[in-house]
Parts: C-alpha cells; sequence; structure tokens
C-alpha cells in the first residue's frame, strides 16, 4: 500500500495537510493512528495533554481506579500486546492504566505523529475541496480530508456554579483535572463535593489523609464492593491462555464485558434464592451485581428488591443510622445512574474525622474564603476537592467550534440535544467521525470494546470510501431521525430514564434533558453497524461534493 505523508505547512498562514487529522490521544486517538497508518494515510493527532492517555491523564486523584476489570479493560486488537502485558491488581488503578497507555504508544510508535500541548479550538468544512481544516489554541491550521473526533465522553470537567467558589483562599481541586505533582492534605481540613464514581473512589482516601473530612452530599449513591485484590498468576492465566475466546464473549454480552449474567427475573424465583444470589454476588465484588437478573434494569419491582438489599447493606456497614439514611439511596433504581465499585467507602463514615452534610435538605448557600455555609451551617476548610463529573458525552465536542456545510454549528444542530447516525456521525457535517458519540452504546460499556468497534467502522469506513475513489460521507438527516427514535425508544424500555443523571445531561445547568448512550447493548448495535457497512453504507450518503447535499433548511427542521 502506497503511503502518504503528513506535509508542514511551508508558510506561516499555510496549513499542515495530512489525510486524517484525530483530535485526542486517549485510547480512542492512539488506534485511530494505528489504524490510519495501516490504511497508509497519513494521520496527526492533536492532544491538550502533554501525554497520551486520555482519562487516565487527567483524573489522578488519589483511589482512581478503573471498575472494569483488569484483564478485561485493555486493547484487544494485539495478541502480542495482550499476552506481554501484565496487571497487577484485579481493578488496575489510574497509574498502571496510564503506564499500560504509555506502553501502548511506545509500542506502536505512535508519538511521532502526536502532536501535545495542542488544544483543537476549531474544525471546519471546506465545501469546495471536501477538507476539514482544524485549528487549534496556538494558531496552528491542519487540513484533512477526514477528521476524527475522539475527544472522549468524559473529558470536560464539569465545575459547579456556586456563590463565592473563586473567593476560597485554599486550594481547589478538581478530580477530572488533578495536579501531577503530589498534594498533601494532611492536618487539613478538607471539604469534598460530589459523591459520583469519582467522590466514592476519593473519599476514602482523602479521608485517610486529612484531619477532618466534610462530604458535601446531594445525591447518595449505590455502590458496590470493588473487592480489589493483586492479580492471582492462576487467573491471568486462564484469561492468557483463552484470551481471543474470552474476548469474542464479552463481546456477546450487553455491556461487552465477559460476566455471570442472570437469564431469569428477580420476581421469577424465591426470596431466599435471591437473598443467596445477592449475598453471593455482594461478597465477589464489582458492578455485576446488577447482572445477577435479567430484569432488574427493566422492572422497578425486580429493581427494587436489589436495591433494598444494597440499602440494607449500607444500614448494617454504617454505624450511625441517621448518617446510614443519608447514604442509603432512595431516589433512584439501582443501575439507573452508573452504578460504583468502592473500597470502604460506607465504611469511611464510620470515622471519627468524616462527616456527612447533607446539601440536599441545607443546600450550599454560598462559599466564602475561609469554608463552606450549607444551610445555616459553617464549616471551616484549607482545601476544597470537586469530584462533580462531567460535561458527558457532548462537553468536549461543544467545547470545539464545529462548523459544518453552509455554516452550520454543531452546537446549532445538537441545540436541543445531540443527534446522529449510529453516534459515529451527524448530518451536515460530512467526513466528519466520532467515536463513542452520544446515540453510541460507550459509556454503558467496557468503553474499550466501544472504542474497538467504532475505530474499526471507522477504518473500514475510510478504506471503502478509498476503494470507491468518493470524497464524502455523510450521514442523512433520515437515517439520523430514525436512529435517534431508535435510541430514545430503547431507553424508553427501561429504568435508565427515571434517575436524574449525567447520561441525560441534567448534571449541566441549562443541557437538554436527552438520553444520550444506545442501550441496546453492545452485540444488537454492533450487529447494526455491520449491516450498515455490508450494505454499502445504507443510511449516508457517498459521493462527491457536487451531488446529494442536503440543505441547511432540512438539516435544522
Ligand atoms: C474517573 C473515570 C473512571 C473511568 N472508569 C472507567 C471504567 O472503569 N471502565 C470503563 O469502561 N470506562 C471508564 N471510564 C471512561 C473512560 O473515559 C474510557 O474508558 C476511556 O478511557 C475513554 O477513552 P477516549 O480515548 O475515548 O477518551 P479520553 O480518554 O477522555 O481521551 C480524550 C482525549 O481528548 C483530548 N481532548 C478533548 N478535547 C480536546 C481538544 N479540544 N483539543 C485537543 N485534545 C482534546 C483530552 O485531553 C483527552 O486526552 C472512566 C472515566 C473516568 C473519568
Amino acid at each position: 500500500m502506497q503511503h502518504s505523508e503528513v506535509l508542514e505547512g511551508r508558510a506561516d498562514d499555510e496549513p499542515t495537510s495530512c489525510d486524517v487529522v484525530i483530535v485526542g490521544a486517549g485510547f480512542a486517538g492512539m488506534y485511530m493512528l494505528h489504524l490510519a497508518r495501516r490504511l497508509g494515510l497519513s494521520a496527526v493527532v492533536l492532544e491538550a495533554a502533554y501525554g497520551v492517555g486520555g482519562t487516565w491523564f487527567w483524573n489522578r486523584y488519589p483511589g482512581a481506579r478503573c471498575d472494569v476489570e483488569s484483564m478485561q479493560y485493555s486493547y484487544s486488537f494485539c495478541e502480542e500486546l495482550q499476552q506481554e502485558w501484565h496487571w497487577t491488581e484485579r481493578y488496575a488503578s489510574q497509574p498502571e492504566i496510564l503506564a499500560y497507555a504509555n506502553y501502548v504508544a511506545k509500542k506502536f510508535d505512535l508519538l511521532r505523529d502526536i502532536k501535545f500541548n495542542t488544544r483543537v479550538t476549531k474544525a471546519a468544512f471546506q465545501e469546495e475541496d471536501c477538507r476539514w481544516l482544524v485549528s487549534t489554541e496556538a494558531g496552528m491550521r491542519y487540513r484533512a480530508k477526514w477528521c476524527v473526533m475522539a475527544t472522549g465522553c468524559l473529558s470536560a470537567a464539569q465545575t459547579p456554579d456556586i456563590r463565592g467558589l473563586d473567593t476560597f483562599k485554599g486550594r481547589i481541586y478538581h478530580t477530572g483535572n488533578w495536579p501531577h505533582e503530589p498534594v498533601s492534605l494532611s492536618d487539613q481540613n478538607v471539604g469534598v463535593i460530589g459523591t459520583g464514581s469519582s467522590g466514592i473512589q476519593v473519599i476514602p482516601e482523602l479521608a485517610a489523609q486529612a484531619k477532618h473530612l466534610y462530604v458535601f452530599q446531594r445525591t447518595s449513591n449505590f455502590s458496590i464492593p470493588a473487592r480489589n485484590k493483586p492479580m492471582d498468576p492462576e487467573y491471568e492465566n486462564s484469561w492468557k491462555t483463552n484470551y481471543a475466546e474470552r474476548r469474542k464473549r464479552a463481546r456477546s454480552m450487553p455491556a461487552g464485558i465477559l460476566c455471570e449474567l442472570g437469564d431469569t427475573s428477580a420476581l421469577a424465583v424465591s426470596p431466599e434464592q435471591r437473598l443467596n444470589e445477592y449475598e453471593r454476588r455482594w461478597a465477589a465484588g464489582g458492578t455485576s451485581f446488577t447482572a445477577a437478573y435479567s430484569d432488574l434494569l427493566r422492572n422497578a419491582e425486580a429493581n427494587r428488591t436489589a436495591a433494598e438489599f444494597v440499602r440494607e447493606k449500607i444500614r448494617t456497614v454504617v454505624k450511625r443510622p441517621d448518617v446510614a439514611d443519608l447514604l442509603a439511596p432512595v431516589d433512584h433504581p439501582i443501575g439507573a445512574k452508573r452504578i460504583c465499585a468502592d473500597t470502604k467507602y460506607f465504611e469511611t463514615f464510620n470515622r471519627e474525622n468524616v462527616t456527612l452534610v447533607d446539601i440536599r435538605s441545607n443546600p450550599i448557600h454560598e462559599i466564602s474564603p475561609d469554608g463552606i455555609t450549607a444551610g445555616s451551617n459553617f464549616h471551616k476548610l484549607d482545601s476544597l476537592v470537586l469530584a462533580t463529573g462531567f460535561d458527558a458525552m457532548t462537553g468536549a465536542l461543544s467545547k470545539i467550534d464545529i462548523v459544518g456545510r453552509e455554516g452550520l454549528t454543531l452546537r446549532e444542530k445538537w441545540r436541543d440535544g445531540p443527534n446522529t447516525f449510529l453516534g459515529l456521525m451527524s448530518s451536515g457535517f460530512p467526513n466528519l467521525f466520532i467515536v463513542t458519540g452520544p446515540g453510541s452504546p460507550s459509556v454503558l460499556t467496557n468503553v474499550i470494546v466501544a472504542i474497538e468497534d467504532n475505530v474499526e467502522w471507522i477504518a473500514d469506513c475510510i478504506a471503502h470510501l478509498l476503494d470507491v475513489h468518493a470524497d464524502y460521507i455523510e450521514a442523512t438527516a433520515s437515517a439520523e431521525e430514525t436512529w435517534m427514535e431508535q435510541v430514545r425508544q430503547a431507553a424508553e424500555g427501561t429504568l435508565y430514564t427515571q434517575a436524574k443523571s449525567w447520561y441525560l445531561g441534567v448534571n449541566i445547568p441549562g443541557k437538554p434533558a436527552v438520553f444520550m448512550p444506545y442501550v441496546g447493548g453492545v452485540p444488537a448495535y454492533q450487529r447494526i453497524c455491520e449491516e450498515v457497512a455490508a450494505s454499502g453504507y445504507k443510511g449516508f450518503s457517498i459521493g462527491t461534493p457536487t451531488k446529494g447535499l442536503h440543505r441547511r433548511e432540512a438539516l435544522l427542521a
């Protein structure tokens, strides 16, 4: 295959040209670069950070850890890689995953085509030559036929708009943008806002360091003990001798995670059987707790049995009944929000140096230079940790000024909620691919599986376009509309919509409440994607710029 080269612009105002511009050097961007090269294409990755790893580059807070088992949370595309890498724990810690990302970058010689410290601010489609012109904060420009947004579903950290936050005179840390130098909080009064996945991981670690920890909780969340432990060599070996077959089986599971999937209704068994099953899964640890029965995310009554079991566990672990009541979630079905896996989270609230502050009944009134006033109580603080999550799925994209055909911006098009075909492309934006975009299973899965599937689909699609000498591919408005309806209906049949979650975007003020991920599961989604490709990309228009493009009015309708 003939290989193209990246052509650096000669004059200051001339953009660097290549076949593919990829934004983001997390697991998605790294794999996209690898496959683009395999197609013989020239590609450049633009990355805001100074290193690879994405999520695992930014989220360096103490306790940051994967909640998919490490034997599964890794690339499957290279047998040699999965054989030679050794994970040291059942669930990998952030430093180990970051080390893995760096190892992959080195092994596949990726670094030479990644521009670090390079934040993309604009990407504009030029209709005259069907090219994307991508601009960076520092004023660099790149011109490419294809643009792949590998910007991540959980990469735009969300800072809450609380009166007086900027007046706080101590240090403020965000879990999603944790400092790279060591942070010492010993002998300090520390406040932490947020009790989602990151909060649940960081709180036990902060409690072990701080003089006193104040946990400001608006919504309690379900969490299952992770029961993390050093890697069992036999277990590792059983995976490594059967990797191909196990990866295949994992991809046949709804979340792309190989686990024990209950196939009966929780209501079809006796209360004793159910209790035994929940006890067994609780003792085993991990988020596959909610896979115990087939209807836990579909039937409210079935769900209540699991939710009540976990609430009872919380009441058993937490000594003070008033604190246990606050920690036991009652306002959403278990699993309807991202379920967490923890290490001694609930136990942490038995410590003398930890206070749970219920900001649902005592809202944060303001932050002042010395602390937080919640209700009528003032809490004096030296440092503040924001575990307040992300503008999920659309946040990183909406921070870039993405301009498609006829001046249409993605922000404008998605003002009432994102719409895509298969999460991969949005009509009006030819040759712009999104990895794990809204409308794909993404955050409901082992995200590396979702990434690999999407990236391989994109690479195959580009190979097809090269074969047929096409200048562009674009999702049709009608395929997109039909797909978004399918995404909506899939969610409607579940309990997911009964929680005020970041899946729905309700953690972001003003963001339209639209359930963004596709709930239909990895196998169904993958089958649809493959069928679309096999049909010659039904639902997409493919051709030359002069043919078949729909008008701006139609795109906004
Ligand atoms: C704390 C935490 C824990 C998680 N745990 C799990 C887990 O247990 N299991 C699981 O499956 N998933 C988990 N995830 C999801 C995780 O995001 C994915 O698994 C995966 O790492 C995503 O890879 P990515 O390459 O798609 O995106 P990311 O890793 O988010 O990478 C995106 C990259 O794009 C860059 N970028 C964004 N915008 C721009 C721009 N404008 N210009 C230049 N660069 C830009 C970012 O800097 C970032 O490096 C977790 C996420 C978080 C935040």
